[in-house]
């Protein structure tokens, strides 16, 4: 029987950082994935298809290219679902080869098979139909990941009815779309082939929806959707779906009806622990097929085994998931780490796109702490008018009393690059003084940052006298 100092089950960003992490500490490290290829969700089904579908929709619809030459605005008249997947495949293709070259490079073992545990540091591997192959571990990280869930009352059919995994094999383009759960997946979905022209209606049950996130962004966000006919029904449970004419109606509490050529359920996902036999090492998983860790360390209640990625839940993003594994495999060596940053960025890629991070308005506002906002529209900077963009705005908040950011939070183009600048000055305790006082390029849709600074900075000054209202409005 083969011995391994770490065995990673799962290749998705959790499972190959830790792996490629531990190998290049000198350990033996083998990856187990069931799949047919290495990478995931996040490569398959999840982070990269759908990204790729979104750029491949933003650029075959012209869609940043309408603020100028107007909605009917069109690189390619009749996109088809053929348009879309053949981009697909070609990324797919190239991030399968570049992370099979890693493992190679780092002399990462592959072994193709589904795992389950025999005991804590023996696991079995079904290779093929009928055939097992048993490998010790000296440390085990468990990167199993989720799948989407499906409820019995969703007759789902891989046409008309699907859930997001079926969404990348799409062969024909509905004309009319309605995604069930607004959450991120749901969202970056429903405002994609919203993009796409199609007629979509997002349901949700309950009355909000991207909680987590600032509401004047929401608000912002909202707006741009319903501006374009995207149809909310918030608040609103899905009973039951039924069929008419071949095409799905979704039966909503109260008696609503939302009939389309599609409908996308995407209301949550599962861990996928299931096949693991998780009693024979001594671990139960939730109710959700989540396990819990140690956050700083991401050990299981058995020490010598980890768990990372979406399996162990929140925040459930490739980039997190990444940081996991390797915080994992570091601990799982004996190598020391510096903690954590405080903050890590939220990126939502819908169109238009979302990033925060740090604190939200409300959450500077339970704390109690005394802020100011400065808000700066992406189409005051030269860039954005240059780009004809009509919507977008960044958010700063800002301590009252040390200067220091707070939080940041953008919806628009390039939301999801921009929000580094102010993670970074966020992490390293910077203060609205930094945007003020350093040169950015121009034209830039970063000087959004200076605009906002600025409009922050107008707010505070002249500062002592605002510390002083604070402290006299204060209870
Ligand atoms: C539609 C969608 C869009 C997303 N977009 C983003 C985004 O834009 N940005 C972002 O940061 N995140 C995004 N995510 C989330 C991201 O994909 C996940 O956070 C990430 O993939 C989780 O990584 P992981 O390491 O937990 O493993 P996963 O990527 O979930 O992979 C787990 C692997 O384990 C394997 N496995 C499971 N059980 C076994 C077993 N018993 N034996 C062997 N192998 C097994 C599976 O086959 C799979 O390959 C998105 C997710 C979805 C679904």
């Amino acid at each position: 029987m083969q011995s391994y100092d770490l065995v990673v089950i799962g290749s998705g960003p959790s499972g190959r950082r830790a792996a490629v992490q531990a190998a290049k500490l000198g350990r033996s490290v083998l990856v187990i994935e069931k799949g047919s290829r290495v990478g995931g969700v996040s490569v398959h089904t999840g982070t990269i298809p759908s990204k790729t579908l979104r750029e491949t929709v933003l650029n075959l619809t012209g869609w940043r290219e309408r603020g100028f030459y107007g909605l009917a605005y069109r690189v390619k008249q009749d996109i088809e679902a053929g348009d879309l997947m053949t981009r697909l495949h070609k990324t797919l293709e190239h991030e399968v080869e570049t992370l099979e070259h890693q493992f190679s490079r780092n002399r990462v073992h592959m072994l193709r098979g589904l795992a389950s545990f025999v005991n804590p540091h023996r696991i079995e591997v079904q290779v093929e139909a009928g055939e097992s192959r048993t490998v010790e571990a000296a440390r085990v990280v468990i990167a199993v990941g989720t799948r989407p869930l499906r409820p019995p009352h969703i007759p789902f059919n891989g046409t008309t009815v699907i859930d997001s995994d079926e969404l990348v094999e799409l062969t024909t383009l509905p004309r009319s779309m309605t995604v069930v759960g607004a959450g991120v997946i749901g969202v970056e979905y429903a405002t994609i082939f919203s993009a796409l022209d199609v007629r979509v209606t997002l349901v949700e049950p309950r009355n909000s929806f991207l909680e987590f996130i600032d509401r004047e962004l929401v608000d912002d966000f909202v707006h741009q959707l319903r501006d374009r006919g995207l149809g909310f029904r918030l608040g609103s449970k899905v009973n039951s779906i039924e069929f008419e004419n071949g095409q799905p109606v979704a039966m909503l509490e109260g008696g609503r009806r939302v009939r389309s050529e599609m409908l996308l359920f995407t209301a949550g996902r599962v861990g996928a622990t299931d096949t693991l036999d998780l009693p024979a090492c001594g671990l139960t998983a939730d109710a959700r097929g989540r396990l819990t860790v140690d956050p700083q360390t991401f050990q299981t209640a058995v020490p010598h085994i980890y768990a990372t990625g979406d399996v162990i839940g929140f925040p459930s993003l490739a980039s997190t998931s990444l940081e996991q594994g390797r915080i994992a495999a570091c601990h799982a060596c004996g190598e020391p780490l510096p903690p954590a940053p405080a903050f890590f960025p939220y990126g939502i890629y819908s169109v238009p796109e979302i990033s925060t991070v740090g604190l939200s308005e409300e959450e500077v506002r339970k704390a109690g702490t005394p802020y100011e906002c400065g808000i700066a529209r992406l189409r005051e900077t030269s860039r954005g008018h240059i780009m004809g963009l009509n919507g977008g705005l960044l958010k700063m908040i800002v301590s009252i009393e040390t200067r220091r950011i707070l939080g940041v939070h953008i919806v628009g183009e390039g939301a999801t690059e921009l929000v580094h600048i102010g993670q970074a000055v966020l992490n390293l305790g910077g203060t609205l003084d930094y945007f003020i006082e350093n040169t950015f390029n121009y034209p830039t849709l970063a000087e959004a940052y200076k605009i906002a600074a600025l409009d922050a900075w107008n707010r505070l000054t002249p500062r002592k006298e605002a510390v002083a209202e604070v402290a006299a409005a204060a209870p």
